[in-house]
């Protein structure tokens, strides 16, 4: 192997510096080329009152190996502590989150004795940025944000890792039938872009009844793309139902840097006992040899470690009487594996990786490409907080203050229409929606009708509290209709 390649590794907090060790042991045992420099995050750091778990010199070293190998970390109890894991992701654009779930049978128990599958979670969108608000005395609200750039990232390097990975199908899960406009742009991008690989299967399922599937019959699975609160779910799920949540490891890539790592937590009761199994961490970690080219590498150490479950050589956490043969705390399992290097399994399905020369094939810095649409407002929906009576009243109000080339189309209430002709059976809470429209048929209203309308609104001594621009792309509506609207 010609150069090293730098990483920068956290040993964390709980089981991490155990896991880490074990893990650093096998990679250079392994003939790993790996120049570490090492970072501290995680609960020291945020006892020294950095509320982010990472200090400012962390992130000169991240920018510069963009290779991160992170063990888990403890955040402390209490409010005021941001996830460091949140912030990583979202500072450093790591878009894609990749969790391989696979089963062991009959050397780790599981009840889906084949199961081989991907989950590609979308990683700094959805609900996940965080921007919640509460808006009356009974509603709060979380935003979901869905965007094109986002969709076209995911699902396309969802592609790229079957095509990379010899993998034949790719499931999309969204919940479109509910959300039209987020979860539909996520499964229309899934449409657009899957005939570009017409060697690989594509096929969408509505997130329940594919969860519902998964969780019963993962075989039928390959890798699955969806957004990040369906996928942060579902591979817990998946990884749990595969074995034990603490057989797997994770990818978080970005276009420049990546980050790797177990998907459970510092697991702090069982911290400095020898006992952790460093399964998980060592899977990120191949993960990463995969990732900057040390293919040949991260085929020993995996075939090795596949050869030491197969042989039952397990930590507690896997054990089983009567399948296992031995039971090792963490440095034993690690000499385990440094012992089998060079040896494939025998039962278990040996893994083969590929040389691949340009990462940035499948990682390309995204262009933005789509044509700009023509957008046209042409209504406003006032939220009102409002107890005084009922939507009748509500409505006959609101339509005073019409005028102006804006009429008042219908009020909601958590979605169902309860003006005009509204039932008297729907639950009201003090949220309610006032959608106003252009007056003239097909016609479009301008920041200052808006504004005029919001006075007028504020004048009769409403509580308006948001408002939301209703918007034609290219003469087609993209806002939703209330129930029965
Ligand atoms: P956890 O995953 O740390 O542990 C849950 C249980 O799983 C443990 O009690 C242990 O029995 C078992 N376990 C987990 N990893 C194991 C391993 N490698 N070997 C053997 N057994 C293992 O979850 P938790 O207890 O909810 O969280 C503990 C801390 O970890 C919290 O502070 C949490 O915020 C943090 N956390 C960090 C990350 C991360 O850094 N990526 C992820 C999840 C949780």
């Amino acid at each position: 192997m010609a150069n090293k390649t730098s990483i920068t590794v956290a040993h964390g907090d709980g089981i991490g510096p155990e896991i880490m060790a074990a893990t650093l042991h096998i990679l250079q045992q392994a003939g790993a080329e790996l120049d570490i420099e090492t970072i501290e995050i995680g609960e020291k750091v945020y006892l020294a009152g950095i509320n982010t778990g990472i200090a400012g010199s962390a992130w000169d070293s991240l920018r510069r190996t963009k290779v991160f190998l992170k063990a888990p970390i403890t955040t402390p109890q209490g409010g005021g502590y941001k996830s460091l894991n949140v912030t990583v992701r979202k500072t450093l654009g790591l878009y894609a989150n990749v969790r391989p779930c696979v089963s062991y049978h009959p050397f780790v128990e599981t009840k889906h004795p084949v199961m081989d599958v991907v989950i590609v979670r979308e990683n700094e969108e959805d609900v996940y940025g965080g921007i919640e608000h509460r808006q009356t005395d009974q509603v709060y609200q979380c935003l979901k944000l869905i965007t094109r750039p986002g969709c076209e990232k995911i699902v396309r390097y969802a592609f790229e890792y079957a095509r990379r990975n010899n993998r034949r199908k790719v499931t999309c899960f969204t919940k479109d039938n509910i959300m039209k406009l987020t979860d539909g742009l996520f499964h229309k991008v899934f449409d657009e872009i899957a005939p570009e690989y017409s060697d690989i299967e594509n096929e969408h399922w509505i997130v329940d009844i594919g969860a519902a599937k998964l969780a019963d019959t993962p075989e039928a699975f390959d890798v699955v793309v969806m957004p990040n609160l369906y996928g942060d779910i579902l591979s817990d799920i998946a990884a749990q139902i595969a074995g034990s949540v603490g057989l797997a490891g994770s990818a978080n890539i970005g276009e420049s840097v990546s980050m790797f790592e177990a998907i459970h937590g510092s697991a702090p009761r069982r911290a400095g006992q020898n006992l952790a199994n460093p399964t998980g961490l060592l899977l990120g970690s191949i993960m990463m040899l995969v990732h900057i080219g040390q293919t040949d590498i991260a085929e020993r150490v995996h075939n090795a470690w596949l050869r030491t479950i197969e042989e039952g050589v397990h930590t507690y956490d896997i054990y089983s009487e009567g399948v296992s043969k031995e039971k090792v705390g963490t440095r034993e399992f690690a000499e385990a594996v440094v012992k089998r290097l060079g040896h494939k399994p025998e039962t278990l399905k040996a893994v083969a990786y590929k040389a691949v020369a340009d990462d940035a094939a499948i990682n390309k810095p995204y262009v933005y490409s789509h044509p700009k649409a023509v957008k046209e407002t042409v209504g406003i929906d006032v939220f009102l907080h409002w107890t005084e009576g009922t939507a009748n009243q509500l409505g006959e109000a609101i339509k005073r203050l019409e005028g102006d080339g804006v009429r008042l189309e219908m009020i909601s209430n958590r979605g169902a229409k309860v003006w005009p002709d509204g039932h008297d059976e729907t639950f009201c809470t003090d949220h309610w929606h006032c959608r106003f429209m252009a007056e003239a048929k097909g016609g479009t209203i301008t920041h200052a009708q808006i504004i005029s309308l919001l006075k007028r609104v504020a004048d009769a001594g409403f509580d308006f509290i948001k408002t939301e621009h209703l918007c034609n792309f290219d003469g087609k509506a993209f806002y939703a209709f209330a129930q029965e609207q």
